[in-house]
Order: C-alpha cells, then structure tokens, then sequence
C-alpha cells in the first residue's frame, strides 16, 4: 500500500540465545507511511525481531538497512535519529511529562535544547491530549496516559522508523484507539514506517496495512490483511475462528469459546451486533 519508499529491508535474519534460535531467515521489506503489524503466539520472536532491528541485538546472520545503510555501519545517535524504539512493558523514570518527552529529542541536540526542540515537544504534546500533564512526574500518571507519554517520546524523535512492542497492552479500549490513530496518522504525514507487535487481531486489522505472522521465529505469512485467515489463524495460534465483515472490516470472533468468560460469550454469540465488544475482548479469549 501506498507510494512510498523503502525505509526498512530486513534481508535473512538469525538470532539464538544461547540454544534458542529465536529468529530463522527472517526477510522482509517496510515503505514509508506503512504500518506492519507483528502477529504471532508468546516466544515466536517478535520482540527480538524489534529489538535486532533497534540495534539492541545484533543478528548472527543476514543484513537489516534502514535507507539502504547497513544499520552496523551507522553510529548510536544516527540510529537514535532514524529509529523511535518503544519496547514492550517500558516505564518511564520519575521525571516530569516535559523533561521525559524532551530526553526523546536527545540524539538532536547538539549543546543547548533549541527552540525548534521546545516546540516539536509541545507539538507532540498537543497531539498526544498531554498539555495538562506537561509538569505532572511520570510516576504521578496511570498506566494509560504513561503509555502516551512512553510512544511520544518516541514521536519527538522524528523517527523515520517506528518500532512499537505491544503499544496498546496496557490501555483501555478508548486510549487504544486513540493510540492507534495517533501512530496513524503520524506514520502517514510523516511517511514513517512503523511495525508493531500487536495481540489484539482487530485492533491490527482495523490500523494496519501489512502483517507479518511470526511462529518459531519464522515468517509463516505475510502480506495485507487477506492471511488473516481462520486456516494462518489456526496454524499459528491454534484456534478456531470465523472471520466476518462488519462495516467493511474483518473481524475474528473465536468458535471455541468454552474458555472464555461468559461476559466475552456473549459478545461472540452474538457477533455482528457486539462486533466492537469482541474487538476489544477478544485478544482475552
Ligand atoms: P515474543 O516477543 O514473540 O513473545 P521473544 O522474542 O521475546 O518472543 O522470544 C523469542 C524466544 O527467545 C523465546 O523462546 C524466548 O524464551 C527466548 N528469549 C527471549 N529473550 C531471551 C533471553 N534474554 N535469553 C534467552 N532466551 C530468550
Ligand atoms: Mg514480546
């Protein structure tokens, strides 16, 4: 989907701790203004994936390049430049809202913070509904707003790349939403490209234009939202599911709901008119 250029190309690559090999041949391509949903079960490697691509572990094998740059050959602050790395379950130190979103300018500034630092910092706060919280410390917030403020610094950085592990784990259906839409659009004026690991099948067929489906550390599909299908769905997560379309949107609502509570039973019984509720509860099922 759309016209932009190749900013991500992650070309065959492998990683093991140790004995586990974690990653195997992992080859894929990410354009400007494209959001890529990371989907696959708990250790299939989607936050090792993120974090080779972060710089943070490096592949034994294959080549990632960010712009055509080989990401080894590219100094820390070029690559803090390049890439906004938000990882999973991260909280902020104390500090206030402004100074946390302003450390995210840090590979920007040079001696001094710049008047064009302030203003990208009031900007995102603006963006994010955080103006309120500006001088509020971090350890003050609920797990939502925290969430906001961890993705903002993020956004400060005018990343070319986005890389987000379970941005949405922690927040409510209404933040995860607005959070959504805020990488959204933030991807698509700023032709970012950001991949996320997502849980939540409908919130990442709703947002995203490409999946990448991980098991085993391995790529078993990927492409627009036509392999979210009940036979990838099954083969990757072992359940069974039916995908229908409601206001011209997929969504996955589990056949066997014999685990789930009766609350989420409910919902899927009856899924067309509780179509929003099984979006939002289904990834507990
Ligand atoms: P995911 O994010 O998809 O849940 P991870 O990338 O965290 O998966 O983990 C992939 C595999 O690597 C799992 O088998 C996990 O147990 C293992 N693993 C992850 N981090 C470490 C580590 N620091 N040391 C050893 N094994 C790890
Ligand atoms: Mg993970």
């Amino acid at each position: 989907m759309g016209g932009g250029s190749i900013i991500l190309e992650v070309d065959g690559i492998e990683f093991s701790y140790k004995s586990i090999k974690a990653l195997k041949n992992v080859k894929f391509k990410v354009k400007g203004g494209e959001i890529t949903a990371i989907l696959g079960p708990n250790g299939s490697g989607k936050s090792t994936l993120l974090k080779c691509i972060a710089r943070i572990l490096k592949p034994k094998k294959g080549a990632i390049l960010i712009e055509k740059n080989n990401l080894l050959n590219l100094d820390s602050n070029e690559v803090a430049k390049m890439v906004g790395y938000v990882p999973q379950n991260s909280n902020g130190n104390y500090m206030t809202v402004f100074d946390a979103l302003l450390l995210g300018r840090k590979p920007h500034i040079k001696w001094n913070v710049s008047e064009k630092d302030v203003e990208i910092v009031s900007r995102v706060l603006r963006l994010m509904n955080l103006e309120k919280y500006a001088l509020r410390y971090t350890n003050q917030l609920s797990g939502g707003e925290l969430q906001k403020v961890i993705v903002g610094r993020a956004l400060v950085q005018e990343p070319k790349l986005l890389l987000l592990d379970e941005p949405t784990s922690n927040l409510d259906p209404k933040n995860q939403i607005e959070i959504m839409k805020i990488i959204r659009d933030v991807s698509k004026s700023q032709n970012i490209a950001s991949i996320l690991v997502m849980h939540d099948l409908n919130l990442a067929l709703r947002f995203s234009d490409k999946f990448l489906i991980l098991r085993n550390g391995e790529i078993l599909a990927e492409g627009d939202k036509r392999i979210i299908t009940p036979e990838n769905l099954r083969e990757v997560y072992g359940v069974e599911v039916d995908i229908i379309e409601y206001n011209g949107l997929p969504i996955v609502v589990p056949k066997d709901v014999s685990n789930c509570s009766s609350f989420e039973r409910t919902c899927v019984d009856t899924p067309v008119l509780n179509a929003k509720k099984v979006e939002t509860t289904i990834s507990n099922c």
